[in-house]
């Protein structure tokens, strides 16, 4: 493919869509009687709300540093990566890469829209594999390219993703849900240089909003009004903007819950590493720790009858499990479960 070129790499009907204009759309000024949208006079949250979340995107910009209007909020990240498969994968017909292991949603997004999904490994080190990756990149059809980073189950950050957005012309999507625990910088500030780049955070995890649904994604002004272009138009519920908002708000508790659980994950990979049925803890950039067992299969289920909680990742790394980082009291109940295991 040539250097990225939006209109040629969006799907027809996408280009030519036109838009839903909302009731808001029309007429978006706060006073007045309101008789245009078949609201209810009565309640709480008996308006629609905010089609455009124009408050939010301003705190967010404010906070971030970056143009509100190069910012998307969707209902969670989830939503955006089916409206980016939405927007640039013709069904049957384009492809999207991953490399694995990563988030599980990629896959399944990519099946829902028909799309099919080429799964480059990761190295052993679990970074890119740009061997591999060459084969790939002048393929017409090969519109996306998903990189999660720190990735999810493994944990790392994921190095030289600037080397994809030279060589790759379609759209690279870099998944930031963990980048607020993570020593490496975010990749916001380099959209300026690649069209081609779209960003995701969320207020799923750093933030402590998974409840509300809340995902953003930055990128080029062109990307991000075929984002809003496709979406449904109140996509966002106000109770999660406000709760959003809210968050922002309260930036030193955002950073005290924080300091609070990266002291905790130390913590843990400390006892972890003398626990007998552990091999190995992965280091990690985010809140969770992926953990070689003697037997994965056999400690999760043995954490399950303690009523302990963990995610099974031995599917995707061998023995592995993924432990989230708790609350102190929960880590606690976590490792006495371990230790109880070994002793057995
Ligand atoms: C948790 C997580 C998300 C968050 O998704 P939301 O829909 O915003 O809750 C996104 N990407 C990855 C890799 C995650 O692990």
């Amino acid at each position: 493919m040539q250097k990225t070129e939006l209109n040629k790499l969006v799907r027809k009907n996408i280009l030519f869509l036109e838009p839903y204009s909302s009731a808001r759309d029309e007429f978006s000024g706060a006073d007045g009687v309101f008789l245009d949208a078949n609201e209810n006079p009565f309640g709480e949250f008996n308006r629609y709300p905010d089609p455009h979340q124009k408050l939010l995107k301003q705190r967010l910009s404010e906070v971030k540093s970056f143009p509100a209007e190069q910012i998307f909020v969707g209902n969670g990240s989830d939503e955006v990566i089916d409206l980016v498969f939405r927007i640039f994968c013709n069904p049957g017909e384009d492809k999207a890469l991953i490399f694995t292991p990563t988030y599980g949603m990629y896959e399944v997004s990519a099946a829902i829209n028909e799309v099919e999904l080429i799964k480059v490994p990761l190295t052993s080190s679990f970074q890119l594999d740009f061997e591999t990756l060459e084969n790939y990149l002048d393929d017409e059809k090969l519109k996306l390219i998903f990189i999660c980073s720190p990735n999810n189950p493994t944990g790392n950050s994921i190095q030289h993703i600037e080397t994809v957005l030279q060589k790759f012309h379609g759209i690279v999507v870099v998944d930031e849900a963990y980048i607020d625990f993570s020593n490496t910088l975010s990749l916001l500030s380099q959209i300026a240089e690649y069209p081609n780049l779209l960003v995701m955070q969320t207020f799923s995890k750093a933030w402590g909003l998974a409840a509300a649904r809340v995902g953003l994604a930055y990128g080029d002004k062109q990307v991000i009004s075929f984002l809003n272009k496709i979406k449904p138009p109140y996509n966002v519920s106000g109770p999660n903007q406000s709760a959003a908002l809210n968050a922002l708000d309260d930036f030193s508790g955002f950073q005290q819950r924080k300091a609070i659980i990266l002291q905790q994950k130390s913590w843990l990979e400390n006892q972890l590493a003398s626990v007998a049925v552990v091999l190995k803890v992965y280091p990690s950039e985010s809140n969770f720790l992926l953990v070689e067992m003697t037997d994965a299969i056999a400690v999760y289920n043995a954490l399950v009858e303690q009523k302990v909680i963990t995610r099974n990742r031995h599917s995707l790394v061998k023995n592995c499990i993924r432990i989230t980082v708790g609350s102190p009291e929960e880590n606690r109940k976590l490792l006495e479960a371990l230790v109880r295991m070994s002793d057995v």
